[in-house]
């Protein structure tokens, strides 16, 4: 069985912005590149993250240099393609990438429902809502315990991508600010790179509560692979620690809400056994040893990001 890998974040163009690499030349350095990419991922969200020295007055002129920077690198590779619609998503063919772009952290919407329009004109199609910090629509998770909530402008801008087919994502959000998420929105959400609280209690990871409320939305959570997010002890951190996420999230969930969320290039460790996404696929072979079935394997691996994408993404 050929199986569909999604991958729901990876902050790979920094690298590129900062000048190391090519992601349009295979390289032995970072987590991946289109090359490596290929016959391993068949469609990865890929965001523009803007690091805080651009914050606030440069923030969009930036986000606006990634996006064009990111473009131009997949226009250099012709099995890569990039996904704004549902018939995108199924076209899936052999050896090529698909890549959905995303923006990590609201703050590059400087507070204006016309720049998410702008942004989605661009081609992006999925916005973290925040990243650790407050911003215009929320707290991150890294403001005081529990946090505040959606802003009036963070329900606004709910709406508006319920409106235009853009993918909601809640990794980082504070709790709070979660919970308003699910009473406002009336599509499935993401949580594109999170863990689990009850394996490690870290401000990144979700409660059971809240996962339970994520499938309730029959949305996705992305498992995480960064070791400091997984385990207690990060430097020990190995595959299986990412296969106990996935069989936690999926007992309290279900198998049909549960995905990957790399975190490729975000990430300054990666556990053993995933040191970069020719890795990915060992997998499926670790969840078949401990008994997820071929469809649950399908479902983890992809089919679940796909079904939401399909859900939310404009028709054309
Ligand atoms: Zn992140």
């Amino acid at each position: 069985m050929q199986f569909t890998v999604v991958d729901g974040h990876c902050d790979s163009i920094l690298d590129v912005s900062n000048g190391l690499r090519s992601l349009a030349e295979k390289s032995d350095t970072g987590h991946l590149d289109f090359y490596r990419m290929q016959n391993n991922i068949d469609l990865q969200l890929m965001a523009i993250f803007i690091e805080n020295q651009y914050k606030p007055h440069n923030i969009l002129i930036k986000t606006l240099e990634l996006i064009n920077l990111l473009d131009e690198q997949i226009s250099q590779v012709n099995f890569v393609h990039k996904i704004l619609n549902k018939k995108h998503v199924e076209e899936f063919s052999n050896s090529t990438v698909k890549v959905l772009l995303t923006v990590e952290g609201g703050d590059s919407l400087t507070g204006s429902i016309r720049v998410l329009r702008c942004l989605f004109n661009l081609g992006v199609r999925s916005l973290t809502l925040t990243w650790n910090n407050r911003n215009e629509i929320g707290d991150g998770c890294a403001e005081d315990p529990g946090g505040y909530g959606l802003s009036k402008f963070g329900k606004k801008v709910i709406w508006e991508m319920n409106k235009l087919g853009m993918l909601i994502d809640v990794s980082h959000l504070a709790e709070q600010g979660f919970w308003d998420v699910l009473n406002t929105t009336n599509m499935p959400i993401i949580a594109s790179h999170s863990c689990c609280k009850k394996i490690f209690d870290h401000p990144r990871n979700l409660s059971d509560q809240q996962l339970k409320a994520l499938a309730e939305n029959q949305g996705v959570i992305g498992i995480n692979f960064y070791p400091y997010f997984l385990s207690d002890k990060p430097h020990d951190a190995s595959i299986d620690d990412v296969i106990k996420h996935i069989i936690h999230a999926s007992n309290i969930m279900g198998t049909e809400h549960v995905g990957l969320g790399s975190d490729f290039d975000g990430i300054d460790k990666v556990p053993k056994g995933l040191e970069d996404v020719t890795k990915i696929r060992d997998l499926i072979t670790k969840l078949k040893e401990v008994g997820f079935s071929k469809v649950e394997i399908a479902n983890i691996m992809g089919n679940n990001y796909l079904r939401v994408l399909k859900k939310v993404l404009p028709n054309e």
